[in-house]
Formats: C-alpha cells, sequence, structure tokens
C-alpha cells in the first residue's frame, strides 16, 4: 500500500527532556528535524520531575564532579559504566548553566546562586556526608525545564507532530535505520518519516506495573518498536520502586521532601532509617530505603487497619517553608492523602518509578547492538537517548536527579553525533518496499479481530502480574512462575479486539497499540530478573541476598525473539580518572 511519506534530516521521536534538548541543538545547527509526541510536548512526564536535577556546582557546601562521579557509580552498585558516567558528572554544571542561559527559572539562593538541596545518595567527598547537589525550581523542576527548552525549540524552528504516535522502526536489510512509520491519532492516518538519523526520546516503562508514578503515556514504545526490530535490551530486571508514592494512589512524593528534613516513621513513631542506613539514614540509596520500607511493613511495623504502609513526617518543618519549597507537594497531600502535611504525616509506600535498563547505546546516543551491523556494532542512523536509553550510567540503581541531567547531558551529545554523522551521509537511502508492512498489520489485525478479549483486561492481567512476581524482593518460585504468567499474558494481547471502534479520541486504538510495547518491556523485566541470581542494586532476590562480582557483574541483553538472554561486560575503565574498585555498598 503507497502512504504518504515525509522526509527530514532527522526525526526524534519523543518531546520530553531528552528528545527536546536534542532537537534543539539539531534545528540550531539548521537541519530539518521532526519531533513526533503523542501529546503536546508540554505534558511529557518530564513534566512532572519535582525535585532537581543534579550537577555540582558546590553552591551551598562544597562539591566536585569526582565525587558526584563515585556516588553515581556507587549507587549503580558498580553496574553503571564508568566512562558514560564520568562524562555525565563532568558535563553536569555546564549544561545546568546552560538551561539557565536558555531561561529555566531555578530557585536562587541569597546570593543570587542557583539553590540546591540535599537528595538520596549525593554526598561530600568520596561518601562522608550528604551534600545539597540538586538544583531545583522549587518541586517542579521538571515544569521549568519542559517549557523552557519548548520556547527555545519554538524559536528554533523545530517541527513539531503532536498526537502523533510512531508504530514502528524502518530498517533495511543491511540493518541501518531509515525513519519510523507513524500514525496521527486523531484520524489515525498513517505516514512514513523518512530520515536519516532517527533519534528515540520515549521515556519509561512505569506502566507495566499497577502501582506506579508514571504517565499514563509511559508504555514504553521506544522499547517495543527497538525490540521488535531485532534490537536488544539492556539490563531491564533493574526497576527503581520510589520510597515515597502516596498510600492508595501512587502519586510521587519527591525524595526532596527527606531533602528539606523530613523523614519516615513506623507505626510506633519510630525513625527507622538509622537502624538500616546509619550514616545517610533518609537520604540513603532508593533501593535501600524502599527494602527498609518493605521490611518494617513485612515484619507487622507498618501503619494503618492493614498495616501496609509507613508515614512520611515533615509537620516539623512548619507552615511556611513547606509552602515556599513543597507547595506542589502539599497539594498532592491535600489532594491525594486528605492530610495537611505542615499537620499531620503523609501515608506512603514503595511504588515503581524508573526504568534503569533500555536500548543500549555509547555515551554518544549511538545504538550499539552486539553481534549487530556496521562498525563498532553501531546500528547505523539510530539514536536513543533518555529514560529509553541505557547508556549506561544509573547500572542497578538511579540516584535522585540525575535522570534530569542524563536527559540534557546524552540529549546533546548525541544531537553533536548525529550533526557528525550526517556530515558523511549526505542522501537519504530508498526504503524497503516492505517498510510498512508489520505495523500495517497489526492495525489490519486490529481491526478485523472478532471475539477478542478487551485491551483493558489483558493489560490489568499484566499489570497485576508484574506487581506481584516482580516487586521490590524477589522470590525464585514467583518469579519462574511469573515467566509463564506473562507469555500467556502476551498470547492474550495478540488476540485482543477494539470494543469502541468509533474515532473519537481514538483511545482504543491507541491502548491496543501501546500494550503491545508494554508486553514487550514486561517479558524482558520478568525474563533477565528470573536469569540473574544474585541481589544488585533495585533487583533483590530472596534466595540470593548477596552481590555476586565473580558471576554477575555484567549486563544483560535479552532478544524478543525467542526470549534469548545474553550478556556483555561491564565498562569499568573511566575517560581520565582511575576506576573506582568494587566495595560493599552501605549508606
Ligand atoms: C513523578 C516523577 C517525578 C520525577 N522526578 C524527578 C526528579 O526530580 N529528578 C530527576 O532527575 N528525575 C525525576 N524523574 C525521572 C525523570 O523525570 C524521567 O526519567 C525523565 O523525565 C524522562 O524523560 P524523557 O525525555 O526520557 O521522556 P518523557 O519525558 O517521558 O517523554 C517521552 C516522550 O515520548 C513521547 N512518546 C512516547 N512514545 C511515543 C510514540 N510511540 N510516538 C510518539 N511519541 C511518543 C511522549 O509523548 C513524550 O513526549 C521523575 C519521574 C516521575 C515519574
Amino acid at each position: 500500500m503507497a502512504l504518504p511519506k515525509r522526509t527530514f534530516d532527522v526525526v526524534v521521536v519523543g518531546a520530553g527532556g531528552a528528545g527536546m534538548r536534542a532537537a534543539l541543538t539539531l534545528s540550531e545547527a539548521g537541519l530539518k528535524v521532526a519531533v513526533l509526541s503523542k501529546v503536546f510536548p508540554t505534558r511529557s512526564h518530564t513534566v512532572a520531575a519535582q525535585g532537581g536535577i543534579a550537577a555540582s556546582l558546590g553552591n551551598v557546601n562544597e562539591d566536585n564532579w569526582h565525587w558526584h562521579m563515585y556516588d553515581t557509580v556507587k549507587g549503580s552498585d558498580y553496574l553503571g559504566d564508568q566512562d558514560a558516567i564520568e562524562y555525565m558528572c563532568r558535563a553536569a554544571p555546564e549544561v545546568v548553566y546552560e538551561l539557565e542561559h536558555f531561561g529555566m527559572p531555578f530557585d536562587r539562593l541569597d546570593s543570587g546562586k542557583i539553590y540546591q538541596r540535599p537528595f538520596g545518595g549525593h554526598m561530600q567527598d568520596y561518601g562522608k556526608n550528604p551534600v545539597p547537589r540538586a538544583c531545583a525550581a522549587a518541586d517542579r523542576t521538571g515544569h521549568a525545564l519542559l517549557h523552557t527548552l519548548y520556547q527555545q525549540n519554538v524559536k528554533a524552528n523545530t517541527n513539531f507532530f503532536v498526537e502523533w504516535m510512531a508504530l514502528d522502526l524502518i530498517r533495511d536489510e543491511d540493518g541501518e535505520v531509515l525513519g519510523v512509520v507513524a500514525m496521527e491519532i486523531e484520524t489515525s492516518e498513517v505516514m512514513i518519516l523518512q530520515a536519516r538519523a532517527t533519534l528515540f526520546a520515549t521515556g519509561g516503562a512505569g506502566r507495566i506495573f499497577q502501582a506506579s508514578t508514571n504517565a499514563y503515556i509511559n508504555t514504553g514504545d521506544g522499547l517495543g518498536m527497538a525490540a521488535r526490530a531485532g534490537i536488544p535490551l539492556e539490563d531491564m530486571e533493574f526497576f527503581q520502586f520510589h520510597p515515597t508514592g502516596v498510600y492508595g494512589s501512587g502519586v510521587l512524593i519527591t525524595e526532596g521532601v527527606r531533602g528539606e528534613g523530613g523523614f519516615l516513621v513506623n507505626k510506633d513513631g519510630e525513625r527507622f532509617m538509622p537502624r538500616y542506613a546509619p550514616n545517610a539514614k533518609d537520604l540513603a540509596s532508593r533501593d535501600v530505603v524502599s527494602r527498609a520500607m518493605a521490611t518494617e511493613i513485612k515484619e507487622g511495623r507498618g501503619c494503618g487497619p492493614h498495616g501496609d504502609h509507613v508515614m512520611l513526617k515533615l509537620d516539623h518543618l512548619g507552615d511556611e517553608v513547606i509552602r515556599h519549597r513543597l507547595p506542589g507537594i502539599r497539594d498532592i497531600a491535600l489532594k491525594f492523602a486528605h492530610v495537611d502535611p505542615a499537620k499531620a504525616p503523609i501515608p506512603v509506600v514503595p511504588t515503581a518509578h524508573y526504568m534503569m535498563g533500555g536500548i543500549p547505546t555509547n555515551y554518544h546516543g549511538q545504538v550499539v547492538a552486539p553481534h549487530g551491523t556496521g562498525p563498532e556494532d553501531v546500528v547505523q542512523g539510530f539514536y536513543a537517548v533518555g529514560e529509553c536509553a541505557c547508556v549506561s550510567v544509573h547500572g542497578a540503581n538511579r540516584l535522585g536527579c540525575n535522570s534530569l541531567l542524563d536527559l540534557i547531558v546524552f540529549g546533546r551529545a548525541a544531537a553533536r553525533q548525529i550533526i557528525e554523522d550526517l556530515k558523511n551521509n549526505p542522501n537519504p537511502k530508498p526504503l524497503p518496499a516492505d517498510a510498512a508492512d508489520k505495523p500495517l498489520a497489526r492495525l489490519a489485525r486490529l481491526e478485523n479481530q472478532k471475539n477478542g478479549e478487551r485491551v483493558a483486561d489483558v493489560g490489568d492481567a499484566m499489570r497485576k502480574t508484574m506487581q506481584a512476581h516482580c516487586g521490590v524482593f524477589r522470590f525464585p518460585d514467583l518469579l519462574a512462575e511469573g515467566v509463564s504468567k506473562i507469555r500467556e499474558v502476551a498470547e492474550r494481547a495478540r488476540n485482543t479486539e477494539i470494543k469502541d471502534k468509533s474515532k473519537v479520541f481514538n483511545t482504543a486504538r491507541v491502548e491496543a497499540l501501546e500494550l503491545d510495547n508494554l508486553i514487550e518491556v514486561a517479558q524482558a523485566t520478568m525474563t533477565a530478573a528470573a536469569a540473574r541470581k544474585e541481589s544488585r542494586g533495585a533487583h533483590a532476590r530472596e534466595d540470593f541476598p548477596e552481590r555476586d562480582d565473580k558471576n554477575w557483574l555484567k549486563h544483560s541483553l535479552y532478544y524478543s525473539e525467542g526470549y534469548r538472554l545474553d550478556y556483555k561486560p561491564v565498562r569499568l575503565k573511566p575517560l581520565t580518572v582511575e576506576s573506582f574498585p568494587l566495595k560493599p555498598r552501605v549508606y
């Protein structure tokens, strides 16, 4: 079928912080750039980031990039690639000042410098004492960041395709990526977007879990598209549970609350974190705090009639600090927990939050598929940045505020790499004749399916399976059962039916297409988790409670075809400094 086609120099899928930072540099270089987004750009999940962006500016206390690098390596439980971590931590102050000069409205200290607050795992002097490193705009940092980047992109003449959904990658027989097939959500019109470079910045996939801090649009589309195109997904077993989701709704309460002096208590009113992390206490790394909370609940010290949550106490900070530094959190507490945080504690539970794994890349944003194609296994024409990518700077556990930093550092780096690569590649390659066959077949199946299941029911089964079988603590029998259960759910997803075929908002069709992507991510996560027989960062196995560097200091690679797992070494060598040697991780 002949589809309409448009040709660009670069197609960017995703208008969150990562996609927009990349698009800005590309458009400013005079390239013709298309940015696709399922929602209006400034509604991307980056807008919800609260706490801040990490950079060792040292505006409040002494700080430097090498300490930041140490914290990030340690936070990653030594699974992060140290070349990429050095690159990110060194670039951090520069990219934050760049944002400031783009007009981002950071909070200020009395001196006029950018305000910084402490965040979990960010320490002075190689892990000694918490240091304020999170550059913040109240508790709405992502909002300020995303709007600033959107305005700069409008100025730079970036072409936005708003409410367009990319369906699949176009790859030729050499493995080179030549663009995407996409659908306009309102009309269901399908179009080919041809490009010399395709950049994925599609964000996370928190919606594979039942309780999640993520937006409904975070459905792992980029990972689904990559997996279907034969590209492996890296380190998918590592999913971060944020300690403080509001009990019942999952809405996030930023770690910045603990950075400002809030702390967690159990049903006896005991501040329990010092028992688990004597030094960093409530500002230990997220995996450590989430496990401590789960243990308190498991051992009968949880709060409420079911003993199934703990309390976040911040009333001692006073009404004025709360209203000034944490106004959004005050709103969330009032709306979702029905408490005024200046008077009563907020009920919280660990909630699925961030995907450490993703599409494998190097620190230039180039997608790297081992045993793949071309020089150094770089997939020609394909780039990925932000939460959908695995660089890997977060390894087995991400530190707070390092994601916004990752978006900006690698968004810029990928754009610079694309500009270089396109100099050697001035003309678009011809598209294969079957470029759109696969997504069109998926759409046709949905259109014609009779007596199929409801998408929502299959989605629920997936989310429940992930929550019950692949949570904060992981058990061997539950994981093994989870692998077969999630495959059954994947089978069911092949027989879903859109019950409401009206084109009004077209949500049914979009949800069905998103489910295909969620299922790819869920299968990758469950399969890789069942296989990794150690505990590291966010992956905590009941039967293997220790980190096992001898056998497991390696990245996993999951191939959708045949549910195959492979592994590759961690890059332990930084760019210019010495490696940080492996140590037990205590806070
Ligand atoms: C509630 C919350 C608070 C957070 N707070 C912080 C914080 O304080 N500090 C920090 O460092 N990190 C924080 N994080 C993490 C961080 O915000 C995210 O990891 C980051 O914003 C992801 O950015 P991104 O650009 O990769 O993707 P997103 O911002 O999620 O954007 C994804 C984009 O891709 C588009 N898209 C997806 N699929 C398709 C498709 N098929 N076709 C077309 N477009 C598509 C979407 O429309 C969207 O534009 C927080 C996360 C959450 C959920």
